[in-house]
């Protein structure tokens, strides 16, 4: 994906859609909540899929994030990523497995948010 650099404030639409994924309860998600409440887009992708780059204000408290994507969401024909990074929010990454004509922007009521279980904790007695 080539992504364009752009300087602007999130969209309503994205803001939403933000808001939305860190409604969910997962490892650091008041951390990342407050960032987003400052965050700019700083980049979005060239074929129109919605995918934008995030960044924080500096300075910004890290979550306490387990993983590089803590929490996502999945509508239909569509996945929504949330990307952070060493507990920074990074890249809202919007991926759509058919080809609409017309890409209508992600709109919270049509999906269902998603996070990873946690990792077992390792099972040494079945080695
Ligand atoms: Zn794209």
């Amino acid at each position: 994906m080539t992504m364009i650099p752009v300087k602007r404030p999130l969209h309503d639409e994205e803001k939403a859609l933000l808001d939305f994924l860190l409604s969910a309860e997962f490892p650091g998600h008041q951390e990342l909540k407050a960032q987003a409440e400052h965050v700019e887009v700083v980049g979005r992708c060239k074929c129109g899929c919605g995918t934008i780059d995030l960044r924080v204000e500096p300075h910004s408290l890290r979550a306490n994030t387990e993983k590089h994507i803590p929490i996502e969401a999945y509508g239909e024909a569509l996945d929504v990523l949330l990307f952070a990074q060493n507990g920074i929010l990074g890249m809202l990454e919007i991926v759509y497995y058919a080809e609409p004509p017309e890409r209508p922007y992600p709109r919270p009521d049509q999906l269902k948010l998603w996070a990873r279980p946690p990792l077992p904790p390792k099972d040494v007695s079945s080695i």
